[in-house]
């Protein structure tokens, strides 16, 4: 396989914290082509940048990962001068609208584009016309999409791309989650021990589905009175999330432990917690849902049960009743019972644990997931686009 340049161009980029953001870096880290990565500053990326063994050129083109009307042009422009300088050969977009610099410079230059989708995007745009049609265009130009799920590659088919040209790379786990002890430090730190801790580790929005699980406590602690409620991360539900615990008179078994520090801490967390929880839900009027859930697999990955809101792609990440108990995460009654029922049944818990760990050690790893992508890469490079009569033939149908 030659090796081809490619180039990412991504709003969301370590030292960023999200999926999106440990799902491009891993891929980049793994790839066997010559990769460029296109991104924002954070105000510590320089530390980062040069820990790293591919190049990353940081733009001021994005703000909170947002992009900007004047980020446009100049994204524009650093994205033409990069694929000239580096002569790359196909660049990947890492969100469907930003592919519109794709289009222009496939129409104006017939340079390969790809798009990666993440599943929010595709159904934020779907009802707005305006978007609709720019997402529609994007997408059908495109050489290539690459989707986090099979859920996201269904979304994209709804947009009329015909399923040959999706391809689907899952989310992966790295390699240093592992089963350990519970940590000392955090046992002593939020008053763990002899605690069943349930923990969501997760950036605090609407749709991880806190809400439901503080709501649940009530009952978990008729039935499990040592049970504490972890909530590590932060975001703009926080607040609410304090009063919600206070409203249901749980405030002493719900502990905010704030946002962890980086990966090494994120590791002591997992370690420490007896069953991982995330309600996630399919939030419809803001077109907000859970691509994946690559949570899930790092829990299961340090021994962990989980307990999954079945919603989005999900049910890809945790299959039910073989590598964790999927719940419906607008019921408060289905959480507590799940939650209860893992706690009491030592042979279910086992096996799902046992599971949902060997699959998260072999099909998540993403040395593997990099191949494909690397394959879809090459196959797309190699392959010539068709020009003159018999592409408008092609384009007419
Ligand atoms: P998404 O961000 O909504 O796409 O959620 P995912 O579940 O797909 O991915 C979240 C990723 O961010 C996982 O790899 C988590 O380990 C990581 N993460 C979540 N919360 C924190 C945090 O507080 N600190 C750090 N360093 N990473 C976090």
């Amino acid at each position: 396989m030659r090796k081809k340049n490619v180039l990412l161009v991504t709003g969301n980029f370590p030292p960023g914290i999200g999926g999106m953001q440990s799902y491009y870096h891993n891929l980049c880290l793994e790839s066997k082509h010559q990769i460029t990565v296109l991104a924002p500053h954070y105000p510590d990326d320089e530390a980062f940048d040069a820990k790293q063994p591919y190049d990353i050129i940081r733009g001021r083109f994005f703000q909170n990962e947002s992009i900007q009307p004047s980020g446009w042009g100049r994204m524009f422009r650093m994205a033409k001068k990069t694929i000239e300088e580096r002569s790359i050969d196909i660049t990947i977009y890492g969100y469907v609208l930003i592919g519109f610099v794709g289009w222009l410079l496939s129409v104006f230059g017939g340079h390969k584009y790809m798009v990666s989708t993440h599943g929010k995007d595709m159904l934020e745009f779907k009802k707005i016309p305006v978007l609709r049609t720019l997402t529609k265009m994007i997408l059908k130009r495109a050489d290539g999409v690459l989707t986090n799920s099979e859920y996201t590659r269904n979304l994209v088919e709804e947009y009329g791309v015909p399923r040959s040209k999706i391809h689907i790379v899952n989310p992966g786990v790295e390699e240093h989650f592992e089963i350990r002890e519970k940590d000392p430090v955090l046992v002593e730190r939020f008053g763990l021990k002899d605690k069943f801790v349930m923990m969501t580790l997760s950036r605090l929005v609407r749709r991880k589905g806190h809400d439901m699980v503080i709501q649940a406590m009530p009952e978990i602690l008729k039935q499990i009175p040592e049970a504490v409620y972890l909530i590590v991360g932060d975001g703009p539900e926080k607040e609410r999330l304090q009063q919600l615990a206070q409203s249901c008179g749980v405030q002493n078994a719900v502990i905010f432990a704030g946002r962890a520090s980086d990966g090494e801490e994120i590791h002591k967390f997992y370690n420490t917690c007896d069953l991982f929880i995330m309600a996630s839900r399919h939030l419809k009027v803001k077109g907000d849902v859970e691509g994946f859930g690559i949570v899930f697999l790092e829990a299961s990955c340090c021994g962990k049960p989980v307990v999954a809101g079945n919603s989005g792609g999900i049910a890809e990440a945790v299959l039910h009743n073989e590598t964790g108990l999927l719940i419906d995460p607008n019921s408060v009654e289905d959480i507590s019972s799940s939650v209860i029922k893992l706690y009491k049944d030592d042979e279910l818990r086992e096996r799902l644990v046992d599971r949902a760990y060997k699959r998260a050690k072999s099909e998540f790893k993403y040395s593997y997931l990099a191949s494909i992508m690397d394959s879809c890469i090459s196959m797309i490079c190699d392959k010539v686009r068709p020009t003159g009569r018999s592409a408008k033939v092609k384009e007419s149908k």
